[in-house]
């Protein structure tokens, strides 16, 4: 009983070693496994990884758009969204039409630089642009505006 509360201290011991090292925890721990305070030793004397190296790039803000479903940002790419599943239907034109923003530079299939409160949107295939953010729908596009203006 001991021995495995001993071994279980010696992994955490070599989790948290890695962690601040940069290094995987996880992995480091079970090293830690078959060779025990050899895995942390070693692990002590590396040398620690540049920071960063696990952290994600940031996304150009040009390329996420609002999911209209659980509002978190995904990839303008994406056709699903990666945290509500919501299927992103390709845009069409026609929705651009019933709604309260003024076509100023037409592009023609109903695409082209709207303008709504103030505001000029950008609504081609891939989506209305405003700012830096690019919606799903031109009726999304709008309640956000709305929202925006509100605040
Ligand atoms: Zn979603």
């Amino acid at each position: 009983m001991f021995f495995v509360v001993g071994w279980l201290v010696i992994m955490l011991i070599t989790a948290l070693v890695a962690n601040s090292k940069n290094r995987s925890p996880l992995a480091w721990a079970l090293l830690a496994i078959p060779l025990g305070l050899i895995a942390t030793v070693v692990l002590a004397c590396s040398s620690k990884l540049p920071a960063g190296e696990q952290t994600t790039m940031p996304t150009p803000a040009n390329s996420i758009k609002t999911c209209p479903r659980c509002a978190e940002t995904v990839k303008a790419a994406a056709q699903v969204c990666r945290f509500c599943q919501h299927e992103f239907s390709a845009p069409s034109a026609m929705a651009a039409t019933n709604l309260p923003w003024t076509l100023q530079e037409d592009w023609g299939d109903g695409f082209g630089i709207y303008g709504y409160k103030g505001q000029r949107l950008a609504y081609n295939k891939s989506g209305v642009k405003w700012q830096t953010r690019t919606f799903d729908s031109p009726k999304v596009a709008v309640a956000s505006i709305d929202a925006y203006l509100q605040n």
